[in-house]
């Protein structure tokens, strides 16, 4: 249920209709839009239907939301969109998130290398995994608590926000420690116990679509999040399995603007996981941009013929400053602007 406030409500109005939710255990998530405010409330329909809430003061009008998922539909924001303050970065809106840096934090030096470079080409955040999700179990899993000491690092050094994954709830206070932006990765995006620690935590999500989910299953996901009051979810589409054994995964671009229409939250895309390939990193890079994505998360290595995990696909740390510009250019084309950082 959506509540849309009158255009004066005064903040106790406001008030009030969120305690008379609160008062039947339902969840009231207000949203201050430029010109009125709404209230989600979410929990049971007939409780709330019971509250009677046209007759409040400052209402303006009580509209179901029809889509499963309640908090993530653009209904909500009434087809506005939420930018997200990540550490400083704004994310959504007029802005493009570039979040670069290698799979996996191997070593101090290869991580510092990536973190300067991705610095210095005006990139948003830098990304690198400590805990990895491996299709074997024979495979290397992470560095772990060492590859978290080593992100602090990289972010000490360069100011850059980490974004880095959780696979398991019980590392959530280790990652906590540094993490400006959690991902989830596309295997556990059904994990919802994950999803509802992270939610209550409040730190930011990245969820990536799972490989073979909808974009309504990925709505559903990020709901889990939003559910419990954290609001600064971005979705991203990392490339869905397919027929095509061409390459990796089939990068689904038009989950871009179909996902904004259904949603508020920005949208991001991994073409790297997509691709598979280094050569095709580039071309599905440029598109994503051109489609109005909000951000691309993109793998760059220093040493890609010996990375430990998904050296073919990482970008060279030597090309990338040129890829980022024509990255910027692209963007450029759907009205976007790398984000720099606020001062
Ligand atoms: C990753 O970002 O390194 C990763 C494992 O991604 P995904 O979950 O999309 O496969
Ligand atoms: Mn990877």
């Amino acid at each position: 249920m959506m509540i849309v406030m009158k255009q004066g409500a005064s903040p106790q109005d406001i008030q009030a209709v969120v305690d008379r939710i609160e008062s039947v255990g339902a969840r009231a998530h207000p949203s201050k839009g430029d010109e009125v405010t709404v209230i989600g409330a979410v929990g049971d329909l007939e409780h709330i239907a019971r509250l009677e809430l046209e007759g409040a003061a400052g209402v303006d009008r009580v509209v179901p939301i029809l889509k499963p998922y309640k908090l993530a539909s653009a209904q909500l924001r009434h087809g506005g969109r939420s930018v997200l303050d990540i550490a400083g970065r704004a994310v959504g809106g007029d802005h493009f998130a570039l979040i670069a840096g290698p799979c996996t934090v191997e070593s101090r030096d290869q991580l510092l290398t990536a973190a300067e470079v991705v610095k210095d080409a005006g990139g948003t955040m830098l990304r690198g995994g400590a805990y990895k999700p491996r299709t074997s179990p024979y495979a290397f899993q992470g560095l772990g608590e060492e590859g978290l000491r080593l992100l602090q690092e990289a972010k000490d050094v360069t100011g850059l926000p980490i974004v880095t994954e959780l696979m398991d709830a019980r590392d959530l206070d280790a990652v906590l420690e540094v993490a400006d932006v959690i991902q989830v990765g596309a295997r556990n995006m059904q994990n919802y116990t994950l999803l509802t620690e992270i939610g209550r935590s409040g730190c930011p999500a990245l969820i990536k679509r799972g490989l073979s989910s909808t974009l309504e299953e990925l709505l559903m996901a990020a709901e889990y999040v939003l559910k419990e009051g954290n609001e600064k979810v971005m979705l991203c589409e990392r490339g869905i399995r397919t027929f095509e054994k061409a390459y990796r995964y089939t990068l689904d671009l038009t989950a871009v603007p179909v996902l904004k229409e259904l949603s508020h939250l920005p949208v991001v895309v991994d073409p790297s996981h997509a691709a598979g390939r280094r050569d095709l990193v580039e071309p599905l890079s440029l598109a994503a941009a051109a489609v109005g994505a909000d951000g691309i998360i993109v793998e760059v290595h220093p040493d890609p013929e010996n990375a430990i995990c998904d050296g073919p696909q990482a970008l060279r740390t030597d090309d990338f400053a040129r890829y980022t510009a024509k990255v910027e250019q692209a963007a450029a084309l759907a009205g976007k602007a790398l984000s720099a950082q606020v001062a």
